[in-house]
């Protein structure tokens, strides 16, 4: 029974039922405060009773489950990562690490193991922000650094993240409930898969991660005029779509060629968007990211500067918003040595490599000590239905999650 626990074909079965949760029809697309994250918290909670835990669902809609250690009431381990989805996404992104969590504590609880701690595992609601443009709502919430000024943003249907909320049965003026106290809360481990090819090239089926990369991600908007495509001459055009083509292939050169730092402009909109007419407005984001904080905030201002100057040139108006900044998060290295004592008991070399994606782990970070172990993925791709993981790894994945937990070491002693 504690076997077929962390098997990987039962594993890949319970990520296929929930994946057959989606907004669309043969593609997985499950955004925050939907009626799909709805069902997905549901199913997630039965599978937490079933595995012997208390579930709760928190203030900003995550689903918590609790197994209590040896005695109610311990400090807890948490376990986490997110229930929800890009756009057309693929299907063990963020719910590996919430399955496998549960199925690690499933295995604890059937061999009637008690831990001197509690473990708590946490199926995160928003943490690609794919709905309200804006990331990690659920981790920041319950680290207690949740910005109650984003209540107020909008999805692209015009709905109010509170209303939203409310709409989900939860009441968005209790957000500060989320929070976890500190003295509650012993460290935090995710298990994710890599998103990237490091761990193919090596032959490796998991690796520890050393720190998450930080990230920028700017809005620009850029106003020119708009006018008749017929009869507005080249020569006295300000072609806000023309004028951010240029700054696009900019960003790109700006951000090529040094080790670690990505960027990308992923979304763009250009109004009024008609055939015959010239773009008068242009919105578009950028995503910046590197392991380096000095390094990343460099090249975000020599981004915006080469932009300006683009903008002077071609005489049309740039505006500014950051709509996310996080620092680079280093993993807690007490940690990462109980992760490769777990993986080395289970014959494993698992290399060490940073995360250049964005995890829960990061926004936790603000709350506790942090620890990450990538699954490989196939050819490293991601946030694409083609995502895909052996059912060997996902088990590899398990074994050693499962042996951390069961010989975890606070840093801090246990009260
Ligand atoms: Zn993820």
């Amino acid at each position: 029974m504690p076997d077929s626990l962390l098997s990987g074909p039962a594993l890949l079965a319970r990520i296929d039922a929930l994946a057959a949760i989606s907004a669309e029809e043969g593609r997985l697309s499950r955004l925050y405060l939907t009626p799909e994250h709805r069902r997905a918290n549901d199913l997630v909670a039965g599978w937490m009773r079933e595995a012997g835990m208390g579930v709760r669902e928190d203030a900003v809609g995550n689903i918590i489950g609790r197994y209590e250690g040896e005695r109610p009431g311990l400090p807890a381990l948490l376990i986490g990562s997110h229930l929800d989805t890009v756009r057309d996404a693929g299907r063990y992104d963020g719910m590996l690490g919430v399955l496998t969590g549960i199925a690690v504590v499933a295995d604890l609880n059937a061999r009637g193991r008690r831990p001197p701690f509690a473990v708590e595992v946490i199926g995160f609601g928003d943490e690609e922000g794919t709905r309200f443009q804006s990331t990690l709502i659920g981790s920041r919430a319950i680290a207690g650094t949740f910005d109650p000024a984003v209540l107020e943003t909008r999805d692209a249907a015009g709905t109010r993240l509170a209303d939203a909320m409310t709409a989900f049965g939860l009441d968005p003026a209790a957000w500060a409930s989320a929070a976890y106290k500190a003295n509650d809360v012993l460290a935090y481990a995710e298990l994710h898969i890599e998103q990237g090819p490091v761990l193919e090239a090596l032959g490796r089926p998991v690796g520890i991660v050393t720190a998450i990369a930080g990230a920028t991600r700017l809005a620009v908007t850029v106003e020119g005029m708009a006018g008749h495509a017929g009869t507005v001459p080249m020569t006295l055009r300000r072609d806000a779509l023309a004028a951010s083509a240029e700054m696009i292939l900019a960003v790109e050169q700006l951000c090529s060629g040094q080790e670690r730092l990505v960027g990308t402009v992923g979304r763009i909109e250009a109004s009024p968007g008609a055939t015959n007419v010239i773009p008068g407005k242009v919105r578009f984001t950028i995503d910046l990211r590197a392991d380096r904080d000095p390094l990343r905030l460099e090249r975000v201002g020599a981004v915006r500067a080469r932009l300006e100057a683009i903008a002077d040139a071609r005489g049309v108006a740039i505006g500014f918003e950051t709509l996310h900044e996080s620092p680079a998060v280093a993993c807690h290295p007490a940690l990462m040595a109980q992760f490769a004592a777990a993986a080395s008991a289970e014959g494993l070399d698992a290399p060490e490599l940073p995360s250049g994606a964005g995890h829960d782990a990061m926004a936790v970070a603000a709350l506790t000590d942090i620890a990450m172990l990538f699954v490989r993925c196939e050819r490293g791709i991601s946030h694409n239905p083609a995502e895909r993981i052996t059912a060997a790894d996902a088990e590899a994945g398990a074994r050693v999650l499962a042996r951390f937990v069961e010989n975890f070491q606070p840093a801090t002693s246990i009260p």
